[in-house]
């Protein structure tokens, strides 16, 4: 390849790729993409990109030879992929961890071993199964697989809503549904020294089931600003995690928080991070992920972001900003309605 950077792999190529690639640029590392979708916006950002099925084994190999680190933007890649490449180049963070966190059902029960709060579930195969759950009612049925941004899930109120079949198909929980008063997400990184680097709780509202805003400070207690820090540490921990994760939480109105889901990987909540601290979770991730030194975190500013979603984009290409707004257009070349096409952070004064 005739350059002496290191050489960082990324597998995935959406706009968490792209901004991974951009964070990786400060660093003065060379980035390689490798995806399946030959329109990936990473495209626009990375040093290299491969573009080919995962299942085209040379071409994956290769991948995985010309790289000194590997990480992967997005949870849903096959296990064996990954599995496969880590056989040639160490991936972080490690596979077997996706294993648990890609199925909902895996994933909450390792919760729950922590002894950590989910929300009351079940595993589900027939319309029997939930029958046999009926106290979960009015509950959320939720694929175990590849389920984001509200794909795969089903609102059931009651028995009457499953009269013929189950609305899917698959392995699925059911989740009992909570009443919400906040969801938070906190972002933290765990370095190969063991040591973590940890962002505030981020307040984040979403709109159906799609991430809307995320906002810090979260308006929450000091009590759950601790608890909720204190369980992604014990989470990474227990994972021997390398790289930034996101642990996504529900609070009642009793206050009580409950583990929503782990993302292993950068998360949408922390695109704040880029413009209100020094370290972003994206150089933050990289730093990990190539065993870089970890660099206190400092607070810049407060600051809200929010998602922009499908055709709504076109109005933020002809928006003249102000100073403290911050627009990222993901370069996305189809607008699709329920897409994320782009974000805009903007800061807000600490005072
Ligand atoms: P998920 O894909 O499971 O993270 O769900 C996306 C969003 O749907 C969450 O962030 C919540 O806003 C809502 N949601 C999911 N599960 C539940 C639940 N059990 N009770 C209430 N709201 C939920």
């Amino acid at each position: 390849m005739g350059n002496m950077k290191p050489i960082l792999g990324i597998i995935g190529g959406g706009q968490l790729g792209s901004m991974l690639c951009h964070a990786a640029k400060k660093l003065d590392i060379y980035t390689i993409i490798l995806t399946d979708d030959p329109d990936a916006p990473a495209q626009n950002f990375c040093n290299d990109f491969i573009c080919t099925n995962y299942s085209n084994k040379s071409e994956v190999e290769k991948f995985a030879h010309s790289c000194n680190f590997i990480t992967f933007e997005f949870e849903n890649i096959p296990f064996e992929i990954l599995q496969e490449i880590s056989n040639i180049k160490q991936v972080r963070p490690d596979p077997k961890i996706n294993k648990i966190v890609q199925n909902r059902f895996s994933e909450k029960n390792f919760i729950n071993s922590l002894g950590i709060s989910t929300t009351e579930f079940a595993f589900i195969k027939t319309k029997n199964d939930i029958e046999k759950n009926k106290e979960l009612l009015p509950g959320i049925l939720k694929t175990c697989l590849l389920g984001y941004d509200g794909k795969g899930q089903s609102v059931i109120n009651t028995m009457e809503d499953i009269k013929k079949e189950l609305p899917l198909s698959g392995d699925f929980i059911l989740e009992k549904f909570v009443n919400l008063k906040q969801e938070i997400s906190v972002i933290i990184t765990r370095f190969q020294n063991g040591e973590c680097s940890i962002y505030e709780p981020i307040e984040n509202i979403h709109k159906e089931q799609i991430l809307r805003s995320s906002t810090i400070p979260a308006n929450i207690s000091k009590e759950l600003f601790n608890q909720a820090h204190n369980i992604a540490k014990i989470i990474s921990e227990k994972l021997q995690y390398i790289g930034t994760m996101c642990v996504e939480y529900f609070i009642d109105y009793n206050n009580k928080l409950y583990v929503n889901e782990i993302a292993p990987r950068v998360h949408n909540s922390g695109h704040l991070t880029i413009n209100a601290f020094n370290v972003s979770q994206f150089e933050n991730h990289i730093r990990a992920v190539c065993n870089l030194d970890n660099i206190p975190l400092q607070k810049k500013s407060n600051a809200q972001m929010i998602n922009i979603i499908g055709a709504d984009i076109a109005n933020y290409r002809k928006k003249k900003l102000k100073n403290e707004e911050f627009f990222f257009d993901y370069m996305k070349k189809e607008i699709k309605s329920k897409r994320k096409m782009g974000h805009i952070t903007t800061l807000i004064s600490k005072q």
